[in-house]
């Protein structure tokens, strides 16, 4: 079988072995992932974002035990668009998951990218779509914190949960990392500790001050760590689930992000073709040097000779 079959088939190894092709922008990667597409877009995909050590790994745990009680096969991805260690050294050493490492029915891994495939961004979707043609009902994507790239990654799925905890979540600090925006569910967790209700109590606050949405995203508290409040998180997810079903909001999402990703790929190979050009054609590095080709016709030229009917096509344009 080649890996693409074994992938199908839900061999873990190929699995891992795939994820690892694509933190690696490996050679064969195309093929591979245009043997697997078809095959995807079933999985529903949970986006788990918010500061480190607001309890989002303990969730994520705490989540895949309540799909395997429900028999849904899940998957974890944890994204680290810094970590330089890969293939589950980030995971390795959390506990909750480690409860999870024997279960054929969950699959967890961890992934950084050495700045292929244009960073996390790009990668996430790919490894994501393996993990789904791998028969996963549900995948949880991971962030490890609230960097922009994570916050798009985490973003970029079919339910983005925000989580804060006590201490952390004041609305002000959700605001400032830009998170409002995508969640579509809040999670106080850490809801054992003073201040969860106050905290929730912002959130409600800040939700209903902001623009009126046609998703109104729920605030539920979590004690990840006990389990309390998941079966409530659970709900709410499907809850979500069903709006974006029943709205046609699902297919949009999933739509925007595949045109976002194919406009993002384009772009990072068009980039890669100008900057190699930019290395060798002496001509034109020497026009620009001496001032006498400015930027803007430097950049036409380059254009030109990577994509001429584009190119000339804006000439003659409106
Ligand atoms: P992450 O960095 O956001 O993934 O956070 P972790 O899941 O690694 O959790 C950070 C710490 O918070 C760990 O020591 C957890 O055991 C603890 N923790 C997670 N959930 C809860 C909770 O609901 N209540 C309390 N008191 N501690 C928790």
């Amino acid at each position: 079988m080649d890996l693409a079959e074994r992938i199908l088939a839900g061999d873990r190894r190929a699995i891992a072995q795939a994820i690892s092709m694509v933190e690696d922008g490996a050679d064969g990667l195309a093929e591979l992932s245009s043997e697997l597409f078809a095959h995807t877009g079933r999985a529903y995909t949970v986006g788990v974002t918010g500061s480190p050590g607001v309890g989002k790994s303990t969730l994520a745990g705490a989540l895949v035990a309540h799909a395997r009680r429900l028999d849904l096969s899940v998957a974890v991805l944890a994204i680290d668009p810094t970590s330089p260690f890969t293939g589950g050294a980030l995971l390795g050493d959390r506990l909750r998951m480690q409860e999870h490492a024997t279960d054929p029915g969950v699959f967890i891994r961890s992934m950084a990218t050495r700045g292929h495939l244009g960073g996390m961004a790009l990668a996430a979707p790919e490894a994501i779509r393996i993990l789904d043609a791998a028969g996963s009902d549900l995948v949880i994507v991971e962030t490890v914190g609230v960097g922009q790239a994570e916050v798009e990654v985490a973003a970029a799925t079919d339910t983005t949960l925000v989580v804060v905890s006590p201490g952390w979540g004041d609305a002000v600090q959700v605001a400032k990392a830009g998170i409002l925006e995508v969640a579509d569910v809040f999670v106080v967790n850490k809801a054992d500790r003073e201040g969860a209700a106050a905290a929730v109590r912002d959130l409600e606050q800040m939700i209903r001050m902001g623009p009126p949405l046609d998703w109104t995203p729920p605030v539920v508290s979590t004690s990840a760590a006990t389990g309390a409040g998941v079966e409530e998180l659970w709900h709410e997810i499907a809850r979500h689930r069903e709006h974006a079903e029943a709205t046609g909001r699902l297919d949009e999402r999933r739509r925007e992000r595949l045109l976002r990703e194919v406009a993002a790929l384009a772009g990072e190979r068009v980039r890669g073709i100008v900057r190699r050009r930019l290395d060798t054609d002496r001509a034109l590095v020497e026009g620009l040097v001496s001032r006498r080709t400015d930027p803007i016709t430097a950049a036409e030229k380059l254009v030109a000779g990577v994509v001429p009917a584009e190119a000339a096509g804006e000439r003659t344009g409106p």
